[in-house]
Parts: C-alpha cells; sequence; structure tokens
C-alpha cells in the first residue's frame, strides 16, 4: 500500500540526497519510508498511493486552517495573477507588517524575509549590531534554523561555549555562542558570569522544537531580568507558536515581553515567509536607515505576503479559534493520556492554543536531556501504527503537534481509538 512511495522515495535519493529537501522528512528516526504527497485536503494529507491520512503536522505549523482554504487560495490566485515577483516594494508588504505590528505594544516596525532561518540570523545579528557584544545564549533543544553560529552542541563541562553540531561550521564560529540548558535559572546566571559580552539570548518561549516543552514562567522572568541587568536584548522565536499558541503567540500568554520577536511558518499559510520585528529605535539600526546590513531579493513576496495576510485577517476575525483550537488538542491528548493510562504506559502530555506534544516518558521532562530519557522504541511502533491506520504524527519524539481548524471531533476520536488498538499490543 506503499509502494509508489516506496519507488518514488529511490527515484528521489537518486538525484536529492537522502531524497528529501530537509532531513526531518526522511523518517530516519522512526524508520520506513516517507509517504510522497500528493495533495492535501482541508483536515487531510493523500499521498501518491492514495492512502489518506488525517495530518498533525500541518506543513510543521504553517497551516493552521488546513490544506486548501478557499480564502487563501483566493487570494493567492488573485495575486499570482499580477506577476510572481517584482524586487521593488508592493503594498501588501505594508498591510501584513501592520496587522502584525499593531497587535503588540513593544511591536512597532517588521522586515520580512523568506524562512525562519533567515529571520533568527537577521534578528540575532541586528541584537549584535545594536548591543555592540558578540556573543550569543541559545538552549539545548531549541532550535533557530541553520544557519552556522545555531548549531552548537554541548562541549565538554558545564555551561560553556558551544562546539559544532554539523561539519562545515568552523568552531570559531560557535565559541561566540553560550549554550545553556532550557529551564535552569541557576545555568543561565552561570553564563551571564561567564561572559560580559551578551547580545542576545535568543529563546523557543515555548519550545517545539525538542518535543513540546513550555518554559517555566520564572525561567522566562530570569532571561528577562538578566537581559535588562547586562544591556543584552531577550529574542522570542516564535516561529513556530505566533499565531499558533494564541493570537499573539506566546508573547500573549506569558508575562515577561521580548525585545526582538521572529516569526514565520502561519505567517506565510505555507508560502516561504520569515519576519522579525521590534520597537522602532531596535529597527532603527537596520539598514538602510542604519548600519547592519540584511537584505533578499524575494523579501516580502507578494504572493507570499496575500497568503499570510489573508491566514492572518481570518485569525484577527475570529480570536475566539484559538479556545475551539485548544479544546480539540486536549481532547486529543487526554484522548490518548487515559489509553495510555489503560495500558500502564508512562504517558505525559501537553498543549498550548493549537499546539500539543506527548512523549513515552516516566517523568514530564523539561529539557532536552530529559527528553532523552524517553521510550523512543514505543514511539516509533506508535508512529508507524498510527500512520497505517491513517493518522500523520511528526515522525520523531523531538518534534510537536498542530491542531488546525476543520479537524473535528469526530476525527480526534477516531485518532483516539487507533491509538487504543495500537497501544494494547506494546
Ligand atoms: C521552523 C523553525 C525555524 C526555522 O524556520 P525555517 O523556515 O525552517 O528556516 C526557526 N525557529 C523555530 C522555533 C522553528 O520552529
Amino acid at each position: 500500500m506503499f509502494e509508489k512511495s516506496i519507488n518514488a522515495y529511490e527515484d528521489a535519493k537518486k538525484v536529492i540526497p537522502g531524497g528529501v529537501d530537509s532531513p526531518v522528512r526522511a523518517f530516519n528516526s522512526v524508520g520506513g519510508t516517507p509517504p510522497f504527497i500528493a495533495r492535501g485536503e482541508g483536515a487531510y494529507l493523500i499521498d501518491i498511493d492514495g492512502n489518506k491520512y488525517l495530518d498533525f503536522i500541518q506543513s510543521w505549523g504553517p497551516l493552521i486552517f488546513g490544506h486548501c482554504d478557499k480564502d487563501i487560495e483566493e487570494a493567492v490566485i488573485r495575486t499570482v495573477m499580477d506577476g510572481l515577483s517584482f524586487g521593488a516594494p508592493s503594498v501588501l508588504e505594508t498591510e501584513l507588517a501592520r496587522e502584525i505590528v499593531e497587535m503588540y505594544d513593544n511591536l512597532d516596525k517588521v522586515r520580512f524575509v523568506s524562512s525562519g532561518t533567515e529571520a533568527t540570523m537577521s534578528a540575532i545579528r541586528l541584537a549584535r549590531g545594536v548591543t555592540g557584544k558578540n556573543d550569543i545564549l541559545k538552549f539545548e533543544g531549541c532550535y533557530h534554523g541553520h544557519s552556522d553560529s545555531l548549531l552548537v552542541q554541548a562541549g565538554s563541562g558545564m555551561a560553556t561555549f558551544g562546539t559544532p553540531s554539523s561539519p562545515g561550521v568552523p568552531a570559531d564560529l560557535t565559541k561566540h555562542t553560550l549554550l545553556c540548558e532550557y529551564n535552569n535559572i541557576e545555568n543561565l546566571k552561570k553564563c551571564f558570569e561567564e561572559s560580559s559580552d551578551i547580545a542576545c539570548i535568543i529563546i523557543e518561549p515555548i519550545a517545539g522544537n525538542m518535543g513540546f516543552i513550555p518554559a517555566d514562567i520564572e525561567f522566562l522572568k530570569a532571561c528577562r531580568e538578566l537581559c535588562d541587568e547586562n544591556n543584552t536584548l531577550l529574542i522570542y522565536d516564535e516561529v513556530m507558536t505566533g499565531f499558533r499558541t494564541s493570537l499573539k503567540g506566546t508573547s500573549g500568554i506569558v508575562e515577561p515581553q521580548a525585545d526582538i520577536i521572529t516569526f514565520g511558518k502561519v505567517i506565510g499559510a505555507g508560502m516561504p515567509v520569515g519576519a522579525f520585528a521590534s520597537s522602532k529605535e531596535i529597527m532603527a539600526h537596520l539598514s538602510p536607515d542604519g548600519a547592519v546590513y540584511q537584505a533578499g531579493t524575494l523579501s516580502g513576496n507578494p504572493v507570499a505576503m496575500a497568503a499570510g495576510l489573508t491566514s492572518l485577517r481570518k485569525l484577527k476575525a475570529n480570536p475566539a479559534i484559538y479556545d475551539e483550537l485548544n479544546a480539540k488538542a486536549v481532547r486529543l491528548t487526554s484522548g490518548l493520556k487515559e489509553v495510555a493510562n489503560k495500558y500502564n504506559i508512562p504517558f505525559q502530555v501537553n498543549t498550548r492554543g493549537s499546539m500539543f506534544g506527548f512523549f513515552f516518558c516516566d517523568i514530564d521532562p523539561k529539557n532536552f536531556k530529559e527528553v532523552g530519557t524517553c521510550d523512543f522504541d514505543r514511539f516509533a511502533a506508535f508512529h508507524h501504527g498510527m500512520l497505517k491506520r491513517g493518522f500523520y504524527f511528526a515522525c520523531s519524539q523531538y518534534e510537536a503537534g498542530f491542531i488546525s481548524t476543520v479537524m473535528t471531533n469526530d476525527d480526534i476520536d477516531a485518532c483516539i481509538k487507533a491509538a487504543d488498538e495500537i497501544m494494547k499490543d506494546m
């Protein structure tokens, strides 16, 4: 029943490294062949063998209205008819920028780019340019795209500068990146004792790239205080959580606020868009107003702007969406938890807005190291079983899950029933 995908995968591997354009798609952590997708349809994905899946990945977050939303489709098609790109300003950029900054007290201006990676990379350059400092601080397990200085892993010893986590990244670059444990205030303080040259803290205030782990509020407060005391800027990387955990992302549900916020995923509604935003004082440092250089041939692409603008306006017109999405996320996770309890399988769940996560784990993980204690074999078995039954979950326990507005309670109940069949035999 995966015959065509198996063949497509073999073909792809001959001309594309690993057969995929982003490594997680290759299913390496669970094994097996990734289904090749023919099309989306509301809450579902349909692969080239004709299998249909309830989609809990949503292109890794962007598709909050599911696949082929009519309003977004129409806006995109209308815009395409006028040309794909101009390399010159268009009014759509101003409109989308205004929709974003209007919602936040601490944001005045936004710059659009084409991916989340570009957004975080540019935000960090801006923070360094504004503060005149060189080091940056990130947390183990948080993902901020694949730019050189962010591909770090813990070196020997605690709270030290990171070492490259990928060949091709010079240690000279990562020596400016301090790596700290998520939700560990002591560790964070130690970093500031070790370096007085920290330009910014960059954090996923709700982590979605080591499974789903919200930061403790006390921890975010400590980040904010240490930044204030040390002339360091706080960057919330909301590429995944922006317009997902609430209309104002995580900034809308926690008290400590960031100096710079990065966006991606939902603001493009499935088109390649990223953005970073801040106060007018900080953004004044960015070229052409200021000296910090940043640019992009396709930045603010009109088709992408039209998709994002339509999506954002739909969200703003109906802010109750987030309660409905969360009710569904809770229905799903509490249903799965009940099944796991029935079969004595250690299982942890969490939700915020339209995002959810689960771990096959005795403890509720608070950081990257603790996620490592989860049962990965069990997760792989669960993932395969669910995929066979038509439920498409992220292919790694280090990823989060997403609810879309077109998912019904019946969809979710069917998913819980399928999970029962699988967990019964675990
Ligand atoms: C997805 C993601 C990125 C990278 O975005 P790309 O568009 O894949 O480059 C950065 N930060 C976070 C928090 C993300 O989830």
